[in-house]
Protein backbone atom coordinates (compact mmCIF):
# COMPACT_ATOMS: atom_id res chain seq x y z
CA UNK A 1 0.00 0.00 0.00
CA UNK A 2 1.37 3.49 -0.73
CA UNK A 3 0.48 6.44 0.98
CA UNK A 4 0.74 10.42 0.22
CA UNK A 5 -0.18 13.76 2.46
CA UNK A 6 -2.78 16.36 1.12
CA UNK A 7 -2.44 19.72 2.98
CA UNK A 8 -5.51 21.60 2.82
CA UNK A 9 -6.00 25.00 3.43
CA UNK A 10 -9.58 25.70 3.72
CA UNK A 11 -12.75 24.50 5.99
CA UNK A 12 -14.11 22.93 2.84
CA UNK A 13 -11.56 22.36 -0.24
CA UNK A 14 -12.02 20.23 -3.24
CA UNK A 15 -8.34 19.26 -4.53
CA UNK A 16 -7.21 17.14 -7.84
CA UNK A 17 -5.22 14.18 -6.42
CA UNK A 18 -4.93 12.52 -9.85
CA UNK A 19 -1.47 13.29 -10.81
CA UNK A 20 -0.22 11.88 -7.49
CA UNK A 21 -2.54 8.94 -8.24
CA UNK A 22 -1.14 8.53 -11.72
CA UNK A 23 2.69 9.00 -10.04
CA UNK A 24 2.40 6.06 -8.00
CA UNK A 25 0.76 3.60 -10.69
CA UNK A 26 3.87 4.54 -13.27
CA UNK A 27 6.13 3.81 -10.17
CA UNK A 28 4.65 0.34 -10.03
CA UNK A 29 4.66 -2.50 -12.30
CA UNK A 30 0.75 -2.82 -12.53
CA UNK A 31 -0.24 -2.68 -16.45
CA UNK A 32 -4.11 -4.38 -15.95
CA UNK A 33 -6.37 -4.12 -13.09
CA UNK A 34 -7.45 -1.63 -9.90
CA UNK A 35 -6.72 1.24 -8.32
CA UNK A 36 -8.29 1.55 -4.90
CA UNK A 37 -8.15 5.04 -2.91
CA UNK A 38 -9.31 5.69 0.99
CA UNK A 39 -9.20 8.51 2.80
CA UNK A 40 -8.89 7.55 6.02
CA UNK A 41 -10.27 10.29 8.09
CA UNK A 42 -14.44 11.32 9.42
CA UNK A 43 -14.35 14.60 8.11
CA UNK A 44 -12.39 14.03 4.45
CA UNK A 45 -14.26 12.09 1.64
CA UNK A 46 -12.96 11.30 -2.28
CA UNK A 47 -15.25 11.84 -4.93
CA UNK A 48 -14.67 11.49 -9.00
CA UNK A 49 -15.69 14.56 -10.66
CA UNK A 50 -15.19 17.02 -13.46
CA UNK A 51 -11.99 18.69 -13.69
CA UNK A 52 -12.04 21.17 -16.65
CA UNK A 53 -14.01 23.76 -14.90
CA UNK A 54 -13.12 24.92 -11.48
CA UNK A 55 -16.88 26.15 -10.95
CA UNK A 56 -18.00 22.64 -11.07
CA UNK A 57 -16.29 21.74 -7.68
CA UNK A 58 -17.37 24.77 -6.05
CA UNK A 59 -20.50 24.73 -7.14
CA UNK A 60 -20.68 21.36 -5.34
CA UNK A 61 -19.11 22.70 -1.89
CA UNK A 62 -21.98 25.24 -2.20
CA UNK A 63 -24.86 23.11 -2.51
CA UNK A 64 -23.20 20.66 0.04
CA UNK A 65 -23.20 23.83 2.15
CA UNK A 66 -26.79 24.41 1.68
CA UNK A 67 -27.74 20.56 1.95
CA UNK A 68 -25.76 20.11 5.15
CA UNK A 69 -25.69 23.36 7.08
CA UNK A 70 -22.77 24.36 9.04
CA UNK A 71 -24.72 24.95 12.09
CA UNK A 72 -28.10 22.93 12.81
CA UNK A 73 -28.23 22.16 16.74
CA UNK A 74 -25.98 19.42 16.31
CA UNK A 75 -25.48 17.36 19.09
CA UNK A 76 -21.83 15.87 18.45
CA UNK A 77 -19.97 18.22 20.68
CA UNK A 78 -16.39 19.01 18.42
CA UNK A 79 -19.15 21.13 16.03
CA UNK A 80 -18.19 19.50 12.97
CA UNK A 81 -21.11 17.28 12.46
CA UNK A 82 -21.90 19.05 8.78
CA UNK A 83 -17.50 17.86 7.85
CA UNK A 84 -18.67 14.45 9.38
CA UNK A 85 -22.25 14.27 7.52
CA UNK A 86 -20.88 15.62 3.99
CA UNK A 87 -17.95 12.98 4.47
CA UNK A 88 -20.57 10.05 4.77
CA UNK A 89 -22.35 11.51 2.10
CA UNK A 90 -19.79 11.70 -0.23
CA UNK A 91 -17.79 8.74 0.78
CA UNK A 92 -14.14 7.39 1.74
CA UNK A 93 -12.77 5.59 -1.28
CA UNK A 94 -12.80 5.16 -4.96
CA UNK A 95 -11.97 2.29 -7.61
CA UNK A 96 -10.86 3.02 -10.88
CA UNK A 97 -9.66 0.43 -13.76
CA UNK A 98 -6.00 -0.22 -14.72
CA UNK A 99 -5.98 -0.33 -18.39
CA UNK A 100 -2.03 -0.77 -20.23
CA UNK A 101 -0.82 1.24 -17.22
CA UNK A 102 -3.22 3.85 -17.15
CA UNK A 103 -6.00 5.16 -15.17
CA UNK A 104 -9.56 4.17 -17.02
CA UNK A 105 -11.14 7.71 -16.21
CA UNK A 106 -13.35 9.87 -18.67
CA UNK A 107 -11.76 12.62 -20.69
CA UNK A 108 -13.35 15.27 -18.33
CA UNK A 109 -12.99 13.19 -15.39
CA UNK A 110 -10.45 13.73 -12.19
CA UNK A 111 -10.20 12.06 -8.15
CA UNK A 112 -10.88 14.79 -5.94
CA UNK A 113 -9.63 15.10 -2.23
CA UNK A 114 -12.59 16.59 -0.60
CA UNK A 115 -11.74 18.78 2.62
CA UNK A 116 -14.56 19.38 5.51
CA UNK A 117 -13.03 20.37 8.26
CA UNK A 118 -9.72 22.19 7.27
CA UNK A 119 -7.29 23.59 7.15
CA UNK A 120 -5.64 20.02 7.67
CA UNK A 121 -2.95 17.73 6.87
CA UNK A 122 -4.37 14.65 5.53
CA UNK A 123 -3.48 11.02 4.22
CA UNK A 124 -4.16 9.38 1.40
CA UNK A 125 -4.28 5.55 0.56
CA UNK A 126 -3.60 3.86 -2.87
CA UNK A 127 -3.09 -0.26 -2.96
CA UNK A 128 -3.12 -1.07 -6.83
CA UNK A 129 -4.39 -4.40 -7.43
CA UNK A 130 -2.83 -6.53 -10.31
CA UNK A 131 -4.92 -8.25 -12.77
CA UNK A 132 -3.09 -10.32 -15.24
CA UNK A 133 -5.59 -11.68 -17.16
ZN1 LIG B 1 -16.10 15.58 15.10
Amino acid sequence: MKQFTVKTHARSEMIDITAEIRLILRESSVTNGICYVFVPHTTAAITINENADPDVPRDILMELDKVIPLSDNYRHREGNSAAHIKTSLVGSSEVIFIKSGNLVLGTWQSLFFCEFDGPRTRQVLVELIFNDR
